[in-house]
């Protein structure tokens, strides 16, 4: 039984695609809302929950950098700003559930949330409060997956859970390989060594560091977190 976890939530699983073509449309409304109901049944079970939002949907440094010219901070602060947008939204929607969520940012954005205090974010968990941890890690070069490794490490989390758009962890990307392998359990030194694509080097070595499992699961499995904080349904752990 975990205490405490945090779910990590790409932006791109909240992308809303046109169905006509690729354009992007923003926001997906029914993926938050199946998000925050999600979250909500891992909250009933008395767990703690926090949740850290990332921001491909809207905005990827890399892109602005490679696209525009732009310079590689430039465009790392507008990816971290889009996770804001993302987070707002994804707030709305907690609460909407009936539960009470806070908005954290590490980059300081007073009139839209509070900037993230570590003490104060444990402090809103224990009086039940979701925190949704936004602005990435503040700094460029970083990414959000390294970002829920982080914050898991300071917030004492038992558990990371990433939703991803497959079941898990495979040997290549099953989306284009059909002899990809799904691996149900692996170490960190495993994701390294054979460069698999489940969260980037820094986060998978702060989570190894601090001996925080990652699991990986598909955001599209109906009540997904919950079966995977109680050992059910698929998903890859990685220990
Ligand atoms: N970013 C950053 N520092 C961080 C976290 C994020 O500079 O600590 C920027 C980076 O440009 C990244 C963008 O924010 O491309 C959006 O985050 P990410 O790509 O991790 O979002 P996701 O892939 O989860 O949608």
């Amino acid at each position: 039984m975990y205490k405490r976890v945090l779910l990590k939530i790409s932006g791109e699983a909240l992308a809303s695609i046109d169905p006509e073509g690729d354009k992007n449309l923003g926001i997906d409304q029914k993926m938050l809302e199946k998000i925050a109901q999600d979250a909500k049944v891992v909250y009933d079970q008395g767990i703690e929950v926090c949740l850290v939002v990332g921001g491909g949907n809207i905005y990827r440094g890399v892109h602005g950098m490679a696209r525009h010219g732009m310079d590689r901070t430039t465009s790392d602060h507008m990816g971290m700003l889009a996770t804001v947008i993302n987070g707002m939204a994804l707030q709305h929607a907690v609460e909407s559930q009936g539960l009470s969520c806070r908005l954290m940012s590490a980059i300081p954005i007073p009139t839209v949330g509070e900037s993230y205090i570590r003490r104060r974010a444990i402090r809103h968990m224990e009086r039940g409060r979701v925190v949704l941890f936004v602005g990435g890690t503040g700094i460029p070069y970083f990414t959000t997956d390294t970002t829920a490794a982080l914050r898991a490490s300071e917030m004492n989390c038992d558990l990371i859970l990433k939703a991803t758009k497959v079941q898990g962890v495979y040997t290549k990307d099953p989306a284009y390989n059909n002899d990809a392998e799904f691996l149900p359990h692996l170490t960190y030194d495993e994701v390294l060594a054979k460069n698999l694509k489940v969260m980037d080097t820094a986060a998978i070595v702060l989570a190894s560091e601090n001996h925080i499992p990652i699991a990986v699961f598909s955001i599209y499995e109906e009540n997904g977190f919950a079966k995977v904080v109680n050992g059910q349904g698929h998903f890859s752990l990685i220990s």
